[in-house]
């Protein structure tokens, strides 16, 4: 009998924040209070933190805007845009808003940078694995041949000019289940600025925004979930300042049959879940889009490959770690990260 895990919980608790607490608060200096609102958006926890007054209905509107942002991308249901796309899959082109083409852009340029590692017309086998769902099992053989054969990001067919999707082979489907959250947040955090917040922290499951320094003027200290621990320990914590946060790994979503344990990231060219020595891959970067995007990478990329294409990008950082406990990270990275889990060892290269 197969056991099922899907810990929406502990996808919130990825990353802990530390808002308060930390020292250097000046006694002279008034701090406001924090105002903290969560709502269930992206199948996850969706947590604004803010130090700046925001009236009920602007926070509405966020969340609103996000949700409308989850109905366009979602590949579920049956009338978003991504929907549309794919229901439409070899049979016509589909014409979708600016930003769910601005996704669909940045996607497929991460899958021809990973050379298909990352892939949003995954939909088949996440759809067949079902991880994350009350319907997740593992499949035979021949249904994972079936439903690899309606895979490739080369058959994503883009009109930029006319804002037209199209997948060429019919079968096919679109997630952007690994980018779409980091957009949500990059949207999240460009719709508070222009409410006037200066200081924030916006956490979708996990994908964080840290806006601003915190109200004291310190930086944001944002734990990293260690990725082996059930509910919300972290391993270290990083100091943060305007930059996003984001983590990819084993301990979301995850199916446990025979002994075994299946996550939620493909590896395209098994048709299985990634099995490499990797738990969780995070990145810290200015973009949250982005970084979602390449934390997926790099998590199928694996640690060789995937710094080889974090050092092709400015301003992005990035640690790997290991299921026996060993932290690898860039040099920016270790700038600002501090490790509080003594049974993590930081090395310097996993080969
Ligand atoms: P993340 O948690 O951002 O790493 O994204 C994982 C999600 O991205 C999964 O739940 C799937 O919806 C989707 N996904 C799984 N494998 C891949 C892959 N190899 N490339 C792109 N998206 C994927
Ligand atoms: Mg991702």
């Amino acid at each position: 009998m197969s056991r099922l895990k899907y810990r929406w919980l502990g996808a919130i608790s990825a990353l802990c924040i530390f808002a308060a607490g930390c020292g250097g608060i000046s006694a002279a200096k008034a701090v406001p209070e924090m105002v903290e609102k969560t709502e269930f958006i992206f199948g996850t926890l969706v947590s604004l933190k803010l130090y700046e007054p925001v009236s009920d209905s602007e926070f509405l509107s966020v969340f609103e805007a996000l949700r409308g942002i989850e109905g366009r991308m979602t590949a579920k249901g049956a009338s978003g845009e991504l929907a549309a796309i794919n229901s439409n899959a070899g049979v016509a082109p589909v014409q979708v808003s600016a930003e769910t083409l601005k996704v669909i852009v940045t996607a497929k340029s991460y899958a021809e940078a990973s050379e298909g590692a990352f892939d949003p017309t995954v939909l088949p086998l996440v759809s067949l694995w079902g991880i994350g769902t009350e319907g997740a099992k593992v499949p035979t053989q021949q249904e994972i041949d079936r439903a690899r054969a309606q895979t490739g990001y080369k058959d994503l067919i883009i009109d930029e000019d006319n804002s037209t999707v199209f997948l060429s082979r019919a079968g096919m489907g679109l997630d952007l289940g690994g980018i779409a959250k980091g957009y949500g947040a990059d949207q999240t955090a460009a719709k508070l600025k222009a409410l006037g917040v200066e200081s924030g922290i916006i956490n979708l499951g996990g994908n964080v925004f840290a806006l601003g320094n915190r109200a004291d003027g310190s930086p944001w200290r944002v734990g990293v979930q260690n990725p082996e621990s059930q509910r919300g320990e972290y391993l270290g914590i990083c100091t943060v300042h305007d930059q996003t946060l984001v983590t990819s790994g084993i301990y979301e979503r995850y199916l446990e049959a025979d002994g075994k344990r299946y996550h939620h990231i493909i590896d395209l060219k098994t048709g299985y879940p990634v099995e490499n020595q990797l738990a969780g891959v995070s990145i810290l970067s200015k973009d949250s889009m982005e970084a979602d995007a390449l934390s997926t990478s790099c998590f199928v990329l694996g640690p060789e490959k995937g710094l080889h294409l974090v050092e092709s990008l400015p301003d992005t950082e990035i640690m790997f770690i290991t299921k026996d406990k060993k932290i690898m990270m860039t040099e920016g990275f270790a700038k600002v990260f501090k490790l509080t889990d003594d049974s993590f060892t930081i090395v310097e290269s996993l080969q």
